[in-house]
């Protein structure tokens, strides 16, 4: 947003929200605000069509038709010594995945897979509260590797970091850090209790400083209220990221939240359509938890309603959807996969 501008509607809100965003939003490119989201996503189900139709064309103007493809692949899994609530890889809960770590053919293989679908970023995952030396050797030496065979951009998930890991995965030519923030601030501390928001914020801002790339998201459906959802989008769009993964809950036995329901489809897909109006120009990407959520037709719904990056292949620690069913999908909607030559 410029200086001279402001959102337009918070004092008015008797106006329709989506006529608001109409012209806010798809005319001027100026992400809705906290309370504007809370109005969109208390609108009742029967706007759903009109809420996703908008979101759709939000995405066309300021972002365009192309899709961004991204494939990614688990270094290290389980044995997380953190509690986030819903993660089935923390140690300290009795889910069932177990710690493993894979080897550097492993790695390479993986990132041949990826390309060969067309994507144009592969993120290297590692379920820890952050690196420690034996790790970030491990990416150096898997960036390394994969680099001298793969023609790709590679992300990193790693946790929390310092600045000089920072600056070392910067030297390493990581163009791409996944840091997610989860959810809403007032929330987080009913997510997890190992570390604070406050952390993970601050690896983001040095990750931005440091000219990386940011990508930051969260999950739906841990229990937040709706405020808290607005919320949430509303510290997204504070932090501008250049990628916003969303995931939906899918409650994993063992976890604190492996009781909680499954968000209603028409909820879920209510709040990505929302979280697009707040983040007009960011690739937002339907992360993990939407088969269960969404079910075939999440993806459909979905990339008409706002959303123009997928996943494919497996996610970290459920199946996703064969990258071939993602990819036909693309193909039969006329949305292009964005290339590589586009982005660097
Ligand atoms: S979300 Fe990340 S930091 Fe939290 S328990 Fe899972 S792997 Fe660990």
């Amino acid at each position: 947003m410029t200086t001279t501008e402001q959102p337009q509607g918070s004092a008015s809100q008797t106006a329709d929200i989506l006529d608001i965003a109409r012209g806010q939003v798809l005319e001027r490119g100026i992400g809705l605000d906290q309370e504007q989201v809370l109005s969109v996503l208390r609108l009742d189900d029967d706007r759903l069509t009109e809420i996703l139709a908008l979101a759709h064309d939000v995405r066309m103007r300021w972002c365009g038709p192309e899709v961004e493809v991204e494939g990614i692949v688990s270094l290290k899994t389980g044995g997380c010594p953190e509690d986030c609530h819903f993660c089935s890889q923390s140690g300290l809960f009795a889910s069932p995945v177990r710690s493993a770590w894979i080897d550097i053919p492993s790695l390479v293989e993986a990132a041949k897979q990826t390309a060969k679908t067309g994507a144009t970023e592969f993120c290297i995952v590692a379920a820890v509260r952050g690196p420690d030396k034996r790790l970030l050797a491990q990416v150096a030496a898997g960036i390394e590797a994969i680099r001298n065979e793969v023609d790709i951009q590679i992300a990193c998930s790693l946790g929390m970091l310092t600045q000089e890991q920072v600056d070392e995965l910067g030297a390493m030519g990581v163009h791409r850090y996944n840091h997610n923030l989860e959810t809403a601030r007032s929330h987080f501390p009913n997510v997890v209790t190992t570390h604070t928001w406050e952390e993970r914020w601050g690896t983001l801002r040095m990750v931005r400083d440091a000219g990386m790339e940011v990508c930051c998201g969260g999950i739906l459906g841990m229990g937040e209220s709706l405020e808290q959802r607005a919320e949430f989008a509303a510290d997204l769009a504070a932090l501008e990221p250049d990628e916003v993964p969303l995931n939906f809950l899918n409650p994993r036995p063992g976890t604190p939240f492996g009781d909680l329901d499954v968000l209603p489809a028409s909820e879920a897909l209510k709040s990505v359509a929302a979280f697009r109006l707040a983040l007009p120009r960011t690739i937002l990407r339907f992360a993990g938890g939407r088969e269960i959520t969404l079910g075939d037709l999440g993806a459909e719904q979905g990339i008409l309603g706002g959303v123009n990056a997928v996943i494919v292949g497996n996610y970290l620690t459920t199946l996703g959807r064969p990258a071939e069913s993602d990819l036909d999908l693309l193909a039969d909607l006329s949305m292009p996969i964005k290339v590589l030559n586009d982005t660097i």
